[in-house]
């Protein structure tokens, strides 16, 4: 699948395209994306995301030139039935970015993994290379650096030609650093990951899938870690803007 016809399976959120393909579908066109080599940002969208997106133009643009945008909340997908038309079903980070290793496996794909503190990053190296064999860990490297690092990470990840580049350093951090230097890194997946290594190294676990059937993932993360709450003051706000502007139409 081209470039156009990604634009008619896209669903507009204030502005923002969301790719209203499946789980499946989607790791379909980016295996496309690798094997041409065509460069993609992927961004995976919740409604955070889109409320920074909407408070930060400059957030927004980064958004607005992304290859392409998943709906990795519960609650883009509610939204997107209300304001334009459904998704096909939420493709959460999480799970696309195992698909994608999944898929990647027995075809030898290279994986750079950027993000996290470094005990962190290496245990997720660890179990990565564990669970997907075929795997080839490229690069492994923790998000903790500055901004005149920028220049020696970059040439790392462009000596070790990965085909998918994952960057866990903070939705505020990872998707305008990925938007800045893409043409430079020249990868065919890369993709923000917040929290997910994380999650495989085993230091936040994941909801409990009960919790995520019942589209409570956002309040099972609110009441693990508290401090999150201010950032979750988003969730409300959207959903009352995706409330108001349905009765606007
Ligand atoms: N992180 C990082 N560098 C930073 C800030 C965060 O590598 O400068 C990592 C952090 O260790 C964690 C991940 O980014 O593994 C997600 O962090 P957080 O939960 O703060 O992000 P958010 O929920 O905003 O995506």
């Amino acid at each position: 699948m081209n470039q156009q016809s990604l634009s008619s399976r896209t669903t507009n959120i204030f502005d923002i395209p969301i790719s209203v393909m499946s789980m499946r579908e989607t790791v379909e066109y980016l295996s496309e994306a690798i094997r041409t080599k065509c460069v993609h940002q992927v961004i995976t969208a919740n409604p955070i995301i889109v409320m920074a997106a909407l408070e930060d133009a400059a957030y927004m643009s980064v958004m607005q030139q992304a290859e392409l945008i998943v709906p990795d909340g519960t609650g883009v997908v509610w939204a997107a039935s209300r304001l334009d038309k459904p998704v096909a079903e939420r493709v959460a980070g999480y799970d696309l970015l195992h698909e994608l290793l999944r898929e990647g496996a027995p075809l030898g794909w290279k994986a750079y993994l950027l993000g996290a503190e470094p005990e962190v990053i290496r245990i997720a190296a660890a179990r990565i290379r564990e669970m997907y064999p075929g795997i080839q860990i490229v690069g492994e490297r923790d998000g903790y650096f500055t901004d005149d690092e920028d220049r020696e990470v970059i040439a790392d990840i462009r000596a070790q030609q990965p085909d998918l580049l994952f960057v866990a350093r903070s939705a505020k951090n990872q998707e305008p650093w990925i938007g800045k230097y893409k043409d430079e890194l020249h990868v065919p997946i890369m993709m923000g990951v917040g929290g997910s290594f994380d999650a495989i190294a085993g230091k936040n676990k994941r909801a409990p899938e009960l919790w995520i059937r019942l589209r409570l993932e956002w309040l099972y993360r609110l009441l693990k870690e508290p401090s999150r709450w201010r950032r979750m003051l988003a969730l409300p706000k959207f959903a009352w803007l995706v409330l108001r502007t349905k009765r606007r139409v």
